[in-house]
C-alpha cells in the first residue's frame, strides 16, 4: 500500500502490546514489533496473525541493543512509536530496583536517542495511574500532582514521563502522548489473546479465573480501608478498550506540534474487590469463596479516573463494561489451556 502508515511498536506482544498491535494493523497501519520475549511467547504472534489475517514484522531482542534499533529505522520509514516494552510489576521492582531502572529508563533514552537521530516526531508512551500515588480528591485528572513513587515501578513511570517532556521541550520537532492506564483487564472478544499467566497469575482477573477453576478461595488483600466494603477501589477497564485508546492517541499525535501530553485511561468509574467477586458469581451464578488476608504492601486504597480529557481531546471512551471484561477474560483462560498445556 502506498505512503502506508508504519509504526514501531516495542513492547508489541505483551499483554497491551499485542491487542494494540491488533487494532492498529484492523486499521490498515503496517506495524513494526520489537519484543524480547521476556514477558511474552512467541505463540502469541500465531494468535495477532489467526486474528488478523495477516502477521506484523517481528524482531526479537531488547530495545537495549541501540544497533539492531538502528538497523530498525534504517530499513522502515518509522512514522511514530508506540512504547510498551517495560517491566511492570510492582513486588518485583522493590526486589530488583536496578532491572527496573535499567529497563524501564536507561533503555527508554536509548530508544529516545534513535527517535530523536531518525527525526521521528511522534511517540507514545506507557504511563500508569500509579504516578498518582495515593491521591488526596477522586477521581483523579491530569493535572492532580505527580507523587512520591511507592515503589521503583512507579518512580520509572514518572522518571519516563519527565525524560518525555525534558525531550519535547528541547526538540522542535517531537510531539509526546502519555497514557496512564488505570487497570487493564480482560481479552480480545475472540478469546485468542490476553494476558499471559505465565506460571503463577499476577493480578485480580486472572488470580479469580484460577482460584475458580482449582476451587480455591479468592484472597482479598483486606478489608478495612476506607471504601464502601472496606476492600480497595480500581478503576477496571477492558484491554480492548485501553487498545483503542491507543489508535485515537496516534491521530491525534498527528494534530500536535511540538507537545507533550498525558490523558488517564480508564472507564471513570471505581469498583471495589468485593464487587468484582461479586459480579463473578453473577454472571456465573454460583458462590465465589473468598477469605479475608491482611493488606498488600504498597496497595493504594483507592483510585479511578477523570476521563474528560481522554474523551474530548482523543475523541474516545471505554465501551466495554463488567460483564465483557469477565467472559473474555475466562474465554482467554480456555484459550491458554490449549495453547500452552
Ligand atoms: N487483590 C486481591 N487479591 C489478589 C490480587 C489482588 O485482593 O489476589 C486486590 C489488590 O489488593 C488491589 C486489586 O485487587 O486492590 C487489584 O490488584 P492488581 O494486582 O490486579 O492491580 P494493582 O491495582 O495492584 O495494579
Amino acid at each position: 500500500m502506498e505512503n502506508q502508515e508504519v509504526v514501531l511498536v516495542t513492547g508489541g506482544l505483551g499483554y497491551i502490546g499485542s491487542h494494540t498491535v491488533v487494532e492498529l494493523m484492523q486499521k490498515g497501519v503496517e506495524v513494526i514489533v520489537v519484543d524480547d520475549l521476556s514477558n511474552s511467547k512467541i505463540e502469541i504472534l500465531d494468535q495477532i496473525e489467526k486474528i488478523v489475517g495477516d502477521r506484523p514484522t517481528f524482531y526479537a531482542f531488547n530495545i537495549g541493543d541501540k544497533d539492531k534499533l538502528t538497523a530498525i529505522f534504517d530499513a522502515h520509514k518509522i512514522q511514530s512509536v508506540v512504547h510498551f516494552a517495560a517491566h511492570l510489576l510492582v513486588d518485583e521492582s522493590v526486589e530488583k530496583p536496578l532491572k527496573y531502572y535499567r529497563n524501564n529508563v536507561s533503555n527508554l533514552i536509548n530508544l529516545l536517542e534513535v527517535v530523536q537521530f531518525f527525526n521521528c516526531k511522534e511517540f507514545i508512551f506507557s504511563s500508569s495511574c500509579t504516578v498518582y500515588g495515593e491521591p488526596n480528591q477522586l477521581p483523579v485528572n491530569e493535572s492532580t500532582p505527580i507523587t512520591t513513587p511507592k515503589s521503583p515501578y512507579g518512580a520509572t513511570k514518572i522518571m519516563g514521563e519527565q525524560i518525555l517532556k525534558d525531550c519535547v521541550y528541547s526538540n522542535a520537532g517531537l510531539s509526546v502522548i502519555a497514557l496512564r492506564y488505570f487497570n487493564p483487564v480482560g481479552a480480545h472478544k475472540s478469546g485468542m489473546l490476553g494476558e499471559l499467566s505465565q506460571g503463577t497469575p499476577k493480578h485480580l482477573f486472572p488470580i479469580i479465573n484460577h482460584s475458580i477453576e482449582e476451587d480455591r478461595p479468592v484472597l482479598i488483600f483486606g478489608d478495612n480501608y476506607d471504601t464502601l466494603d472496606g476492600t480497595p477501589v480500581r478503576d477496571y477497564i477492558h484491554v480492548t478498550d485501553l487498545a483503542l485508546a491507543h489508535v485515537s492517541a496516534l491521530s491525534k499525535l498527528r494534530n500536535l506540534k511540538n507537545q507533550y501530553r498525558a490523558y488517564n485511561i480508564g472507564t471513570g468509574k471505581g469498583l471495589s474487590v468485593k464487587e468484582i467477586i461479586q459480579a463473578y458469581a453473577e454472571i456465573l451464578n454460583k458462590p465465589i469463596k473468598h477469605e479475608i488476608l491482611s493488606r498488600r504492601t504498597g496497595d493504594a486504597e483507592k483510585i479511578w479516573a477523570d476521563v474528560e480529557r481522554a474523551e474530548k481531546e482523543l475523541n474516545w471512551k471505554a465501551k466495554n463494561g463488567l460483564k465483557e471484561m469477565i467472559l473474555s477474560s475466562l474465554k482467554w483462560e480456555e484459550t491458554q489451556k490449549d495453547l500452552f498445556s
